[in-house]
């Protein structure tokens, strides 16, 4: 068994989603709740980390710190430039966010702010790219303007953009409202046009919060026998825009937003960056009976994590396509970071195994498999030639040497 020295850590949990919770509604505890934790770098792990699986002493006096020791482990893993396993992004690391928040709490100065983000530019998620190179061209033409004005300049253009992309989905829903009963049909249209009201009012206090038409939607659905029809409607609503996928949907929500005495730039430029955060993810969700044993935690970014709920994987799957490619990227980096003897094997073959039932075999690393299961041995000795021999390579490779014997021995004679 290993014993580990580990220092005492101080977590702080749920920390970033309290900073930017839902103008209308709180929907914190229907989340999974994200650990994460201030730790000092004094703790003795020669900047490995320390067994995922087997647990140590401390683990088996303390149950309950040791899912959080667990956690912050997997946590830590991040440093190593991990990608999303959903959509692929290279996470940010804890530690790295803390230092970044820390010097944003320092200034209100918005080209420093500018050039805090600058610095972890390689983190930005497609959405949050766009509105920095925005902001950026913004700061060279008007050097005093703060990050929240430049959002609040673009607000007006930005809210007829996302209102014509809002109604393509509403009036989808509106012709499949056809197909329902009268009751829910009535119920559907109303909702539909209480949104083009709330859409339309002018009034700054007017905000439409797509994951409240989503909850009132799935409530007229709820007791319908017709689940396809059901999910055809909440799978349409959810084309929606959000911040996380439309540049629009971000500048309306954060120029609109009311920041209740906080300083709105540190908080824009927090916001920034809180999405790549790498975060701990159930692969089974805990509401569909998954529990917090190693294989069953992966590391998923906030965005994605954030989004996923507790949709099951084939959910998630349907939701972000590319994920059966970026999955296997995932398990690829593990894979090398246990090449580099910083991680063990079986967290990386326990967890594939969770994924793939979980996926019904959508998530599979195959070959990421097949070479961790090598013997180190033969790994080197196929790593000093730079390939590896499949098993028909080296078949025909004995065939050829008996023939090339036999040749050889035919001439002597
Ligand atoms: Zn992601």
């Amino acid at each position: 068994m290993k014993v580990f020295a580990i220092n005492p850590l101080q977590f702080n949990k749920t920390k970033l989603r309290s900073n930017f919770e839902n103008n209308q509604y709180d929907y914190s505890q229907n989340r999974l709740s994200v650990l994460n934790c201030r730790q000092q770098d004094t703790v003795s792990f020669n900047g490995k980390i320390p067994s995922l699986v087997t647990p140590t002493m401390e683990d088996l006096i303390n149950k309950t710190k040791a899912v959080d020791v667990l956690r912050s482990n997997i946590l830590r893993l991040a440093k190593y430039k991990i990608p999303c396993p959903c959509c692929g992004h290279i996470m940010l690391d804890i530690d790295k966010f803390n230092k970044f928040e820390d010097k944003v709490l320092q200034t209100t100065n918005p080209k420093e702010l500018l050039a805090l983000i600058d610095g972890l530019k390689q983190y930005l998620h497609p959405v949050e790219s766009r509105i920095f190179t925005m902001m950026k061209r913004l700061s060279n033409e008007h050097p005093d303007m703060t990050l929240h004005e430049m959002l609040r300049g673009k607000l007006k253009k930005s809210e007829k953009k996302l209102i014509f992309e809002q109604s393509k989905t509403l009036v989808s829903l509106g012709l499949m409202s056809r197909k329902l009963p009268e009751d829910k049909g009535k119920a559907v249209k109303l909702l539909i046009s209480e949104t083009y009201n709330r859409l339309f009012d002018q009034r700054e206090t007017s905000r439409f919060s797509r994951k409240i038409f989503i909850t009132k939607l799935e409530d007229i659905l709820k007791d319908s026998d017709n689940d396809k029809l059901k999910s055809e409607f909440i799978g349409c609503a959810a084309k929606l825009p959000t911040a996380y996928n439309n540049p629009d949907a971000f500048i309306v929500k954060y120029a609109k937003r009311n920041y209740k005495g906080a300083n709105p730039d540190q908080k824009i430029a927090l916001r920034m960056l809180s999405n790549s955060l790498a975060t701990t993810e159930h692969i089974k969700p805990r509401k569909k009976g998954g529990d917090n044993s190693p294989e069953n935690l992966a590391l998923e970014c906030a965005c994605c994590n954030n989004k996923r709920n507790h949709d099951s994987l084939l959910e998630q799957i349907l939701q972000n396509p590319g994920m059966i490619l970026n999955y296997k990227n995932y398990m690829k980096r593990l894979s090398e970071l246990h090449q580099q003897k910083i991680l063990e094997k079986s967290y990386i073959t326990r967890t594939n195994k969770t994924y793939n039932e979980g996926s019904n075999g959508l998530l599979n690393a195959e070959e990421v498999m097949k070479e961790l299961s090598i013997p180190k041995q033969k790994q080197r000795k196929n790593e000093k030639s730079g390939i590896t021999p499949t098993l028909e390579e080296r078949r025909a490779a004995r065939k050829e040497k008996l023939k090339n014997k036999k040749l050889h021995s035919g001439k002597n004679s």
